[in-house]
C-alpha cells in the first residue's frame, strides 16, 4: 500500500488515549467547573472581608483598582496556586496579532543557603515586562522605547492551566507602551465597554432608569472549527504553513447530502470534545453547546454568554485547549477560517446585547410599555450606529481567510445589513410612518407608548443569510472569522453603539426639555432615527445576486476583500468616533491599520512560497513520474492527456514565481493589493492545474492526502 494511503488505515485505527475516559459527561455530582478558576467564591475565602469587598467594587463597578490591595491579592493568589501545582506564573496579553501571548516566570527564588522559596508581590501581579519587543506595533513603539508592559485585569479572573508536567497561573493583563498607549487588543475593548457604560446609563437615566449605575455589553460566542486526523495534517506542508490547504480536488462526495450537520457526533470527536469541554469547565468557560455543522468534520462549541471581556479572554483560551486536547486523540484542530476550497468554511457567531447591573437585557422586548419604549430607544440606536460605521464594522472582520469566506454562499456577504425579523421590522415601519398596522389599531404616535405594537418575544423568524441579525433578546453579528479574536469587533460594536446612544440622547434630551413625555418622545426620537438608517435593514436573501444589486443602489459599502476593508480603521470618520470616546486615538488607530495590513501581506506570501513549492517538488514529480508510466506503458492518449496538463502546472508555476517577487518601491497597503491581485491570482492558477492532476496521476504517486480521505475519515 502506498505510503498515504496507509495513513488512512492508520487514522481509521484511533485508539482514546485522553484523560477523562471513563468520566461521564457532565456527572452532576463532580462537574469541576471553576476549579481552575481565582474566582470570587475563592477570592472571598481567602482574602480578608474589607479587600475583597473593594475587589468586587472594581468588578461591578468598574470602579479603578486601589493599589494597596495588590499585596494581599497576590499573597492569596500564590498560595492558592501553589496548592493546585503551579510553579510559574504569566502575565497573559493579547498583542496585535490577535493570539495570545505568555512569557512564563516562576514563583521560586533562591534564597542564600542554596535553597529556593515562592515569592510573589502585589508589583508582580499589578505590572509585567515581557521582552516583548518583537510583536508588532505598527510605528508605535520605537525601538529606543521597546519596552510595553503588562498591567493586571483584575476584572478577567485568573485561573491554573494544567500542563502534563506542571502548571502554570495565568493572568489575564492588557499590554500597553511606556507612553500610556494600546498595544493590545484588551485595552481598546474595556476602553468601549466603559464608553457604552456611560452613554447607556445617561440614556436610562432619561428614560427613567434611576437604578442601574453600570451598563455591561454581553456576548456569546459560538465558535466553528474543524477537526481532521494528525497524521493528513503532517502530510500537508500547506496545513502545517498556512493553516489551510492550497490544493485539494473536489471530492466525489462533499456536504450535498446534508448527512452531517447536526449528525450523530463520531466517536472519536466525542471523546475530543468531551474533554475540551471538561478542561474549559475547570477553567470557569461555561460550555453549553455542541454539535456536527454543515462540512464534513466541521464542528461547533458554544459557550453560555459573558460581559465581553471576559467572552472574549475566554474564546481565546477556548480555542487553545480545542487544539491541545485535539493532539490527545490524534486530531488536528483548524481554526482557519477557510480550511478546505469548495467546502464550508468556519465563522465565529457573536452574539450581542447590553444588560444592566440591576438584570436588566436591554435588547429584550419587555412585557411593559416603559420596558418596551426603552427596547425601541437601544435597538434603534444599534441600527444607527451599524449604518453609520458600516464600513469599519466590515473591517472589524476582515482577515485573508475571511477573504474566502465573505460572499462565498455559506457566510454573509461582505456587505453588512441588519435583518430585524419581520414583526420587529413591522413595529420600527409602523413607527415610522405613524400609522398602524393590523397590530396596532390607529396612529401610533397619536396614541402613544399605551399602544405599542405587540413586540416580538424570543425566538421570532430567523434569517441564516444576514450578517447582523436581530434574534429574539440579542443581535447576532455573525461575520467574524473562527480564528478572530472577539476583540476588535466588539470594540467597534460597543463604540459606534455607545455614540449613537448618544446621539439619540441628545434628541431625547430636547424633546422632554421641550415638555413632552417620555413615551411620545422616544417614539419621534426612533421614527427619525429609523428614516434616516432603515437602508441598513434588509430582509431577504443575502446570498442572492439582487441583494448585491439592491445593497449597490441604496449606496451600501461592498468591501470585497481584507485591502478593501482596511482602510475604515483610519477613516475620518472612525478616527473621529474613536477619538471622541477615548477608544482608540488616532496614533492607536493607524498602528492597527500597518499591523493588519502587513499581516495580510505576510499570509499572502508564505501562501504563495508554499503553493509554489509544493506544486515545484512534490506535484510536477509526481505528475512527471505519472507521464513517465504512461509512456512506459506506450499509452499515447493518457500520456497526452498527462503532458498537456503538466505543461499547464509548469506555466503556472513560471507565473507564481513571477509574481513571488516583490516590485521595488511598493509598499504598505499598495504592497497587500499587490499580493492580492498577483499573487493569489497566480496561486489559483497553479491550483487549478495540479488539482486536475490530482484527477488524473495514479493514487499511488500523488503526494498528498485527498480531500475525500482527510474530510471523511474520523
Ligand atoms: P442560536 O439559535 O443562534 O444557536 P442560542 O439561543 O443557542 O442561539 O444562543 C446562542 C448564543 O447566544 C449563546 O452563546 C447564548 O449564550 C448567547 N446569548 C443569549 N442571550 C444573550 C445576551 N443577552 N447577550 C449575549 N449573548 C447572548
Ligand atoms: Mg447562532
Amino acid at each position: 500500500m502506498p505510503r498515504i494511503r496507509q495513513q488512512n488505515v492508520t487514522a481509521a485505527q484511533w485508539s482514546p488515549n485522553g484523560e477523562t475516559l471513563g468520566k461521564l459527561d457532565l456527572a452532576s455530582g463532580d462537574y469541576p467547573f471553576g476549579e481552575n478558576v481565582f474566582s470570587p467564591a475563592v477570592q472571598k475565602e481567602r482574602l480578608s472581608a474589607e479587600t475583597y469587598a473593594k475587589l468586587q467594587n472594581v468588578l461591578a463597578k468598574g470602579e479603578p483598582l486601589d493599589p494597596s490591595l495588590a499585596d494581599e491579592v497576590a499573597e492569596a493568589m500564590k498560595e492558592w496556586a501553589l496548592e493546585k501545582g503551579a510553579t510559574h506564573f504569566t502575565h497573559m496579553f493579547q498583542p496585535l496579532t490577535g493570539l495570545t501571548a505568555e512569557k512564563h516566570d516562576s514563583f521560586f527564588a533562591p534564597t542564600g543557603e542554596g535553597k529556593a522559596i515562592a515569592k510573589f508581590k502585589g508589583s508582580e501581579l499589578i505590572q509585567g515586562e515581557p521582552d516583548a519587543s518583537s510583536f508588532p506595533t505598527g510605528g508605535i513603539r520605537a525601538t529606543f522605547e521597546a519596552r510595553g508592559y503588562t498591567a493586571w485585569d483584575p476584572t478577567s479572573p485568573a485561573f491554573i492551566m494544567e500542563n502534563p508536567n506542571g502548571a502554570l497561573l495565568v493572568i489575564p493583563t492588557a499590554f500597553a507602551s511606556w507612553t500610556g498607549e494600546a498595544l493590545d487588543a484588551k485595552i481598546p475593548l474595556l476602553r468601549s465597554m466603559d464608553a457604552l457604560s456611560r452613554s447607556a446609563i445617561r440614556a436610562l437615566r432619561l428614560l427613567g432608569d434611576n437604578e442601574a449605575q453600570r451598563v455591561f455589553t454581553t456576548v456569546g460566542p459560538e465558535q466553528e472549527y474543524f477537526l481532521i486526523d494528525k497524521h493528513y495534517y503532517y502530510e500537508r506542508p500547506d496545513l502545517v504553513t498556512a493553516g489551510r490547504t492550497l490544493f485539494g480536488a473536489k471530492p466525489p462526495k462533499g456536504h450535498e447530502l446534508d448527512d452531517h450537520y447536526f449528525g450523530s457526533i463520531p466517536e472519536r470527536v466525542l471523546a475530543c470534545m468531551l474533554e475540551a469541554e471538561l478542561e474549559m469547565a475547570k477553567l470557569g468557560i461555561p460550555v453549553k453547546t455542541r454539535h456536527n455543522e454543515v462540512a464534513p468534520a466541521q464542528y461547533e462549541i458554544a459557550p453560555v454568554f459573558e460581559n465581553s471581556n471576559v467572552a472574549s479572554d475566554h474564546n481565546q483560551i477556548l480555542m487553545q485547549v480545542l487544539q491541545n486536547v485535539a493532539r490527545k486523540y490524534d486530531l488536528v484542530c483548524l481554526l482557519h477560517e477557510k480550511p478546505f476550497a469548495g467546502v464550508n468554511g468556519s465563522g465565529k457567531h457573536n452574539n450581542w446585547s447590553m444588560g444592566t447591573d440591576t438584570g436588566v437585557n436591554l435588547l429584550d422586548p419587555g412585557d411593559t410599555p416603559a420596558e418596551n419604549t426603552s427596547f425601541l430607544f437601544f435597538c434603534a440606536a444599534v441600527i444607527q450606529g451599524v449604518n453609520k460605521h458600516q464600513g469599519l464594522l466590515r473591517a472589524s472582520v476582515a482577515n485573508i481567510g475571511q477573504d474566502h469566506r465573505l460572499g462565498a454562499n455559506e457566510a454573509p456577504p461582505a456587505i453588512i445589513s441588519i435583518f430585524l425579523g419581520h414583526e420587529l421590522e413591522r413595529v420600527f415601519e409602523a413607527i415610522e410612518s405613524g400609522e398602524g398596522d393590523p397590530h396596532t389599531p390607529g396612529s401610533f404616535l397619536e396614541l402613544g407608548a399605551e399602544v405599542l405594537p405587540p413586540l416580538p418575544r424570543h425566538g421570532g423568524d430567523r434569517n441564516r443569510t444576514s450578517p447582523f441579525a436581530f434574534t429574539g433578546n440579542k443581535f447576532e453579528f455573525r461575520a467574524l472569522g473562527s480564528s478572530m479574536s472577539l476583540a476588535f469587533p466588539n470594540t467597534v460594536l460597543n463604540t459606534i453603539v455607545a455614540e449613537a446612544i448618544d446621539e439619540l440622547a441628545d434628541r431625547l434630551e430636547e424633546k422632554l426639555g421641550a415638555g413632552a413625555d417620555v413615551a411620545t418622545a422616544v417614539a419621534e426620537v426612533v421614527k427619525e432615527s429609523y428614516a434616516a438608517n432603515k437602508q441598513i435593514c434588509f430582509m431577504g436573501d443575502n446570498y442572492s445576486s439582487e441583494w448585491h444589486a439592491e445593497a449597490e443602489r441604496r449606496g451600501l459599502k461592498n468591501l470585497r476583500t481584507t485591502p478593501d476593508a482596511l482602510p475604515e480603521v483610519i477613516s475620518e470618520q472612525t478616527i473621529e468616533t474613536f477619538g471622541k470616546y477615548n477608544v482608540l486615538s488616532e496614533r492607536e488607530l493607524h498602528s492597527r491599520f500597518e499591523v493588519w495590513t502587513e499581516q495580510y501581506t505576510i499570509r499572502a506570501n508564505i501562501e504563495a512560497e508554499t503553493t509554489e513549492s509544493i506544486a515545484r517538488t512534490m506535484i510536477l514529480p509526481a505528475a512527471m513520474r505519472h507521464l513517465a508510466l504512461c509512456e512506459q506503458a506506450g499509452v499515447t492518449k493518457a500520456a497526452g492527456e498527462a503532458r498537456t496538463l503538466i505543461d499547464q502546472l509548469i506555466e503556472a508555476i513560471g507565473e507564481l514565481e513571477a509574481a513571488n517577487v516583490y516590485p521595488a518601491g511598493v509598499e504598505g497597503l499598495e504592497l497587500a493589493k499587490y499580493a492580492r491581485d498577483n499573487q493569489l491570482a497566480a496561486m489559483a492558477k497553479v491550483r487549478e492545474a495540479a488539482d486536475r492532476l490530482e484527477k488524473v496521476v495514479a493514487d499511488d504517486l500523488w503526494p498528498l492526502p485527498k480531500y475525500s480521505e482527510v474530510l471523511f475519515i474520523k
